[in-house]
């Protein structure tokens, strides 16, 4: 029994590898795509000596979190008393699943408190001062492709870019012809920003921010929504502010990527041990979302229309010739090899 449990163990860990390889080989397709999960990991993600992948977090991984608020019974997007004990990670921070609206969450949620904490002072300074240009080029050239990829939905107009940190995704909205907005969180990264561009900037809370309603062709939020500890109120206020027929643009990493369902298939039978449920990045993300959540909540809770969800392929529209035809194949499979994803959505 025990031999058999380490072959086992062992095919897992060769599969894991050879699954570990592919992305390797997705990211030197294009290097810049490894910029695949948040500013966070960015940092630590890319190695300039061997362009090496990377998965070391920036975070605070080893430090057991403390402070969390009571278990939930319901969920925030279907408001049903449907959580269920899903998973647990390595800190022993459990997840859980919405029997109603199949969608995935930390559970007990941490505590506001340890929330703000964590949001002051988030973005890194090796993000804004320009240290790193490269970085800086490839983390543009994403949003860039991101708005390129909108165009065939809608011509520029206003946005609002939510969690907009660094700035590059208000630098790629200017040029590619919107009427940019942004909001973030942290307001030193605001005023930082705001030395740098002449838009429209809010810091603070989102839910007590005074928006116009109904003025917004496009809110464009990357990796946020996986942050927020009570989606609804957010999803509903962006709803107000959109223009009827408007557009949400939303980036979330894809808890069902390849990678993260053969990580937590390895996780539940006992084969990660001190590596269980890392892919769930618990020190600060509280949802685990995938492009079908992302259609059933967004249509089913909420007054929107999914357009488009998938692997975040939008990088294609910057890759030459066989790259581009290569790296469209391989998102063109059923699988979900990117370990981002997004959703465009229609206001109703
Ligand atoms: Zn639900």
């Amino acid at each position: 029994m025990t031999i058999s449990c380490a072959i086992f163990e062992a095919a897992c860990n060769v599969l894991a590898s050879f699954f570990s390889s592919l992305k390797v080989i997705m990211a030197t397709v294009n290097p810049m795509d490894r910029m695949i999960a948040h500013p966070m990991e960015l940092v630590k993600l890319v190695c300039p000596e061997c362009f090496g992948y990377n998965q070391v977090m920036a975070g605070p991984e080893t430090s057991p979190p403390v402070d969390f608020d009571s278990p939930l019974k319901q969920c925030p997007h279907c408001q049903k008393d449907s959580l269920q004990d899903y998973d647990l990670d390595y800190r022993g921070v459990k997840i859980a699943r919405c029997s109603t609206c199949s969608c995935k969450q930390m559970n007990p949620p941490y505590s506001d408190d340890y929330l703000q904490k964590l949001y002051a002072g988030y973005i890194h300074e090796e993000e804004m001062d320009g240290s790193e240009p490269e970085l800086d080029k490839a983390h543009k050239r994403l949003h860039l492709d991101h708005y390129e990829s909108l165009l065939k939905f809608q011509k520029p107009g206003k946005v609002l870019c939510i969690g907009c940190g660094n700035g590059f995704e208000l630098e790629a909205g200017m040029e590619k012809g919107y009427e940019v907005e942004g909001f973030d969180v942290d307001q030193n990264t605001v005023e930082t920003l705001k030395s740098k561009y002449q838009c429209p900037l809010y810091h603070g809370d989102f839910l007590e921010l005074e928006l116009t309603e109904n003025n917004y062709d496009l809110v464009y939020m990357d990796q946020v929504l996986e942050h927020l500890k009570d989606p609804r109120p957010y999803l509903e206020k962006i709803h107000r502010i959109l223009k009827p027929g408007g557009l949400l643009f939303i980036g979330v990493p894809n808890i069902h990527s390849f990678s993260s369902r053969f990580k937590t298939m390895q996780g539940k039978l006992g084969l990660r041990r001190k590596k269980r449920g890392r892919h769930y990045d618990t020190w600060h993300h509280v949802f685990y979302y995938c492009p079908q959540t992302l259609r059933t909540v967004l249509q089913g809770y909420y007054p929107f229309d999914v357009l488009e969800t998938g692997n975040d392929s939008f990088l294609l529209p910057s890759l030459p010739g066989w790259k581009k035809t290569l790296l469209r194949f391989a998102l063109s499979l059923p699988i979900h090899w990117r370990t981002t994803c997004y959703c465009v959505a229609k206001a109703r």
